[in-house]
């Protein structure tokens, strides 16, 4: 693992010197992109139009567009050195129940370890989150931008930083089709809902889900590799039922006999 940032937790006047590595990784079936005729990768490349030529990176500078087709350059030093970003500090402001953040503002999850040296100060505060059972609101400046996120004992060994969303970056839903009030619904369609999600309530276990669709496309690669003849299989029908209260006693049947076997 390579770490992406240093920097340390400030937990009241603690200072917990830690790298952050990213937690998760994308395993998504990637695509090149070739010339359809000689099936040559295709290249990019950064055109500059007013000098008709290609720029090499070392010539490309970042700017901001202030004002339609005015544009200030900032260089990497200065978004380096702007405050927040210079004082590389996971800043520790609140601390509060982990149910009490609804999973819409959970952005991306990175490890946090602790520095030579920083072991115990580690400890002591995974030790303390853990008991109080409390996740920790944080701030911390990294890739232009000072991120709202939460600390949180990840198992029982690793704390985990998540970047959040400002709540102005969450969108508004009210927009949304039948979402602006509650719509009536019938009792015993109700009552054949909430039995079909009893049927279906299991201790969550994440090992159990694959990704058929990765498996279905790298069995086409396969395939096609070996020059084999390949039929794009049909698309299922779905299965027609009447009317919604049959739909969910159908349901609950096939979950009882699922349950059966
Ligand atoms: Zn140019």
């Amino acid at each position: 693992m390579r770490s992406l940032w240093k920097g340390s937790i400030s937990f009241g006047l603690v200072n917990i010197p830690v790298r952050l590595y990213a937690a998760t990784e994308d395993r998504d079936v990637h695509f090149h992109l070739l010339h359809r005729e000689c099936h040559t990768p295709i290249r990019y490349q950064r055109f500059c139009p007013t000098c008709g030529e290609t720029v090499p990176s070392e010539n490309i500078v970042r700017a901001y567009e202030w004002q339609r087709d005015a544009y200030v350059p900032v260089e990497e030093e200065e978004l380096e050195r702007l405050p927040p970003a210079a004082q590389r500090t996971i800043r520790i402001l609140d601390f509060v129940n982990l149910a009490d953040i609804d999973p819409i503002y959970f952005d991306r999850s990175y490890y946090l370890e602790p520095m030579e040296g920083a072991e115990r100060s580690y400890a002591l505060l995974r030790r303390a989150m853990r008991e109080a059972g409390r996740v920790a609101v944080a701030q911390v400046a990294f890739r232009q931008k000072e991120h709202l996120a939460s600390v949180r004992v990840y198992g029982e060994r690793v704390l985990v930083l998540e970047t959040m969303h400002y709540p102005d970056e969450v969108r508004d839903p009210s927009p949304l089709r039948g979402t602006d009030q509650e719509t009536e619904v019938d009792p015993r369609e109700l009552e054949l809902a909430h039995t079909l999600i009893e049927r279906l309530t299991v201790c969550f276990d994440p090992g159990k889900y694959r990704d058929r669709y990765r498996e279905a496309l790298l069995e086409l690669v396969a395939r096609k590799a070996q020059g084999q003849r390949w039929e794009l299989p049909r698309p299922q029908e779905p299965v027609g039922v009447e009317s919604l209260l049959e739909a969910l006693r159908e349901s609950v049947r096939l979950a009882e006999a699922g349950a059966r076997t």
